[in-house]
């Protein structure tokens, strides 16, 4: 069974003060009925693994380098983000693949990286608005997945984000129709590589989810929580998707 779970994603927003919302939602979700990630900015990750050390709540990193240490100015190690008590690390984000020019063969080394220092990667996947427009969403993540998931996943060390690009910060969504479209085929896919395990991994919808949008999201068949962006930089926002993934 896959576990529920709610990640968070500061992307680059955050300062000490931000710690303020990290600590309401601690206190409003000290033992959440889903599992509760939030992946702030580097430079807060120990902060803020401290802050919620007395909850249930994890940190995670947003990504990190293929490499254990070097010569890598700026880069961060998975084992560093594991010793800064992180559980999770990010990899694939479309930030990061339009950004950084990050292939599905560099992700998949990052999460090969990731898996190395004990920590789950969260891998994300999702399509362009021509790729949709054009009819190429499944062909796109199918690819996507094939690429960016190393051999050896499971339950445990892997979680799946489905992000339209589109839809990620633009108050636009697909329709639940549409989004479950996706998720069966993730699912179906992760069944037919990895068997039993590719019922384990949980595959999070991502893009504009809001408290006000949570409860349909959630209600669709083989979505098993939400990345969460905008609306994870504030605890009433989070904790509202939060409570919507605990009632699905
Ligand atoms: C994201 O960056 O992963 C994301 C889903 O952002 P937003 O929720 O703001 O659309």
């Amino acid at each position: 069974m896959a576990r529920k779970l709610a990640a968070g994603n500061w992307k680059m927003n955050g300062t000490a003060a931000s710690l303020a919302e990290i600590e309401s939602l601690a206190q409003a979700h000290p033992n959440p009925g889903c599992d509760v990630l939030i992946c702030p900015p580097a430079t807060l990750l120990s902060r803020l693994a401290g802050a919620t050390s007395g909850s249930s709540i994890k940190a995670g990193g947003q990504d990190c380098h293929t490499a254990a240490s070097g010569a890598h100015t700026g880069d961060i190690a998975a084992d560093m983000i594991a010793d800064a008590g992180g559980s999770h690390v990010i990899v694939g984000h479309s930030e990061r693949r339009a950004d950084h020019g990050e292939t599905d063969a560099d992700i998949s080394a990052k999460a090969e990286a990731v898996w190395r220092a004990g920590l789950t990667a969260v891998i994300c996947v999702g399509e362009t608005l021509a790729e949709r427009e054009a009819g190429e969403t499944i062909a796109i993540v199918a690819g996507q997945l094939a690429g960016s998931i190393p051999e050896g996943a499971t339950g445990e060390n892997t979680v799946i984000a489905y992000e339209p690009v589109w839809a990620i910060g633009t108050g636009k969504v697909p329709t639940l129709e549409e989004i479950g479209a996706v998720h069966a085929d993730i699912r179906a896919r992760l069944k037919a590589r990895f068997a039993a395990a590719g019922d384990d991994m949980s595959i999070l919808y991502g893009g504009s989810v809001k408290p006000t949008n949570a409860d349909e999201i959630f209600g669709v068949a083989d979505v098993d929580g939400a990345l969460v962006g905008g609306a994870s930089l504030k605890a009433e926002d989070f904790g509202g998707i939060i409570a919507a993934l605990e009632r699905a």
